[in-house]
């Protein structure tokens, strides 16, 4: 008798996965190598215990979509909260305007709060780190109904023999970032400047304001690199802050030196270019997560997993 339908990642792709196959009356259990469930939606404690989010900056939800009730209902119990519809846009001078868009949502607790909610029912194993999925299928040697690798595709190639990999996945470029906190004394930038898109600079891309959109006014950014920057640095992470708050400070025109600066390293932050298909499926192997349902963002992962579950489910 196989083991149950095994999730490999429990980002929130892995667990929207799990939990439509609970939903369809399939047993599954997720595995993932990190302390707790997340992934890239990445909250940390940092000094003084305050959560700054260090992943994903916030999160959108298309209108009238299955994935907008969730996050209505994520708003209705307090995890999350209506951030803003507008951000500034910076070039080389600093700030020279606004830009509206869409509602961005954040979450008081950090976004990582939000799939930690998603995931209170389904059986997740932390710190379970995977080596080897093959035909069969089976999860490092283990046979298993069907596995689901819910990750970024570069690491989902490390779990498959080479052949299975091209046919799943094929060859698609991801792009690293870094995410760089700095934290400061005090607040010294405008109260509405929720965040700001960069153009044109060659280490950051975008500035968001962590106190404002977590709700708490902490004098708190986190600055988001180029993806050249963060391939420089790959190796050596921490020594791109002093490039990363002189970018800042000449964006936002800041006197104010950080207290302090953190790193980090997100090697596989984003697909160069999502798939339009909802999820992969080949031979009782699935693939999930923002490389699917272009465009790459926390709503395509969810809605990639979701989907990719109700058909294992309905093939079960
Ligand atoms: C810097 C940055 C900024 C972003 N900003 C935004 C934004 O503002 N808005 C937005 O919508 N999206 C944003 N995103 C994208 C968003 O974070 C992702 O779309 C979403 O979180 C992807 O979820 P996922 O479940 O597909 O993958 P992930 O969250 O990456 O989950 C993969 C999981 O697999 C686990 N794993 C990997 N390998 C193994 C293994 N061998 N064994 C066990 N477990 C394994 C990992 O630990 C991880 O938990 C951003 C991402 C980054 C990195």
């Amino acid at each position: 008798m196989p083991s149950p339908v095994t999730v490999v990642g429990g980002g929130i792709a892995g667990i929207a996965c799990a939990r439509a196959l609970t939903a369809g009356g399939v047993a599954v259990r997720v595995l993932d190598r990190a302390l707790r469930p997340g992934g890239r939606m990445a909250s940390r404690s940092m000094r003084g215990g305050r959560v700054v989010d260090i992943g994903a900056s916030y999160l959108t939800a298309s209108a009238a979509s299955e994935f907008a009730g969730v996050v209505e209902g994520w708003v209705d119990r307090g995890l999350a909260r209506p951030w803003t519809d507008t951000f500034a846009v910076a070039g080389p001078g600093g700030i020279e305007r606004t830009t509206t868009g869409p509602v961005r949502y954040a979450a008081p607790g950090g976004l990582r709060s939000l799939v930690a909610d998603l995931a209170a029912e389904v059986d997740v194993r932390h710190e379970h780190t995977v080596e080897q999925v093959r035909s069969g299928p089976t999860v490092d040697g283990e046979p298993v109904r069907s596995a689901v690798l819910a990750m970024p595709d570069p690491q989902a190639r490390r779990l498959l023999d080479p052949s299975t990999a091209d046919r799943l996945l094929g060859d698609r470029p991801w792009e690293p970032a870094l995410a760089v906190v700095l934290a400061f004394d005090r607040r010294s930038w405008p109260a509405d400047l929720h965040g700001v898109f960069v153009h044109d600079d060659a280490a950051v891309a975008w500035v968001a304001d962590d106190g404002d959109r977590r709700g708490d006014g902490a004098p708190v950014l986190v600055a988001h690199t180029t993806p050249e920057l963060a391939r420089r640095h790959l190796d050596d992470p921490e020594a791109a802050a002093p490039a990363v708050t002189a970018a800042v400070s000449r964006v936002l025109g800041l006197d104010a030196v950080p207290a302090w600066t953190t790193v980090h390293r997100w090697t596989f932050a984003r697909p160069a270019d999502a798939r339009p298909e909802p999820y992969g499926l080949l031979d009782g192997i699935g693939a999930c997560g923002d490389g699917w349902a272009a465009p790459s963002r926390v709503e395509a992962a969810w809605t990639s997993g979701t989907a990719l579950g109700r058909a294992l489910a309905g093939s079960a």
